[in-house]
């Protein structure tokens, strides 16, 4: 059937590619993915040939024209290098302008780093927000953290390893005392999760400087703090004067 169907890729072991994925990839007139070389190293690994076109948000106008036309006549898949979709990668746009169409989008769902690292790290899950990737400069990242820092939820930034200690040492200073987890090569031969204050994670870190992708956790705001007896004492005096 034409239309758009959004197709989860493996976020590092193949194995977690799905049988939908593999059927859907194998009819689609084209793939449009971010990276021809990654894809195209995906689709032989699973004996498929298909052709790719390089798309992402930035795509010109008429680029984007064309796998609207597309995609009205026959079914054209969209791919990220890994993981899910329009998940801090690219593809809003054009799902938008197609549904915008009428024209078919559907998703063949798979694995998503914010998702695998969520369900392994034991921090709560019932309320979390994904805050995408950090800012790289010093200051932006403060900033970010201290807009988020009352948000009753736990947090989940996808990261990289050369800014990894920066973060560490940014959440030790605005938010300290929270549980961290750092979820490390997911689905991968050396897949690690660790977890402990910023400062504990930042010690290890420093002296081990982390290889590969990234998912930074932080967990909910610490119930509040019991007020100190001369607070109490103070707004006692005030509610019996009144
Ligand atoms: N769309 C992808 C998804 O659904 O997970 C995410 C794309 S984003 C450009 C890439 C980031 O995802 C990496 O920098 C890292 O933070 C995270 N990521 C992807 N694969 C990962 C893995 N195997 N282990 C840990 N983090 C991963």
């Amino acid at each position: 059937e034409p239309g758009l169907y959004l197709v989860a890729t493996p976020i590092g072991n193949l194995g977690d590619v799905s049988r939908r994925a593999i059927d859907t990839l194998g009819r689609c007139a084209v793939v449009a993915c971010e990276d021809t070389r990654v894809t195209g190293k995906l689709l032989n690994l699973l004996g498929l040939h298909r052709p790719m076109r390089r798309y992402d948000d930035h795509a010109s106008d008429a680029a984007r024209e064309a796998l609207l036309a597309e995609m009205a006549q026959s079914p054209v898949a969209l791919v990220s290098d890994a993981g899910t979709p329009l998940i801090s990668d690219p593809g809003y746009k054009l799902v938008r302008e197609a549904r915008a169409r009428g024209i078919m989008v559907t998703s063949v769902p798979g694995p998503s780093a914010l998702v695998v690292a969520l369900s392994m790290a034991g921090l709560p899950t019932d309320r979390f927000l994904f805050g995408g990737f950090l800012p790289s400069k010093d200051k932006a990242r403060r900033d970010v953290m201290e807009e988020l820092a009352q948000v009753p939820a736990t947090l989940v930034f996808y990261e990289t390893g050369p800014r990894l200690v920066a973060s560490l040492e940014a959440l030790s200073a605005v938010l300290p005392g929270r549980e961290v987890a750092v979820a490390r090569e997911l689905t991968k031969l050396h897949e690690e999760c660790r977890s402990g204050t910023a400062h504990d994670l930042l010690e290890h870190y420093a002296s081990h400087p982390p290889r590969g992708e990234i998912v930074l956790l932080v967990g909910p705001p610490l119930a509040q703090e019991a007020p100190a007896d001369d607070v109490i004492e103070a707004e006692l005096r005030t509610a019996l004067a009144e």
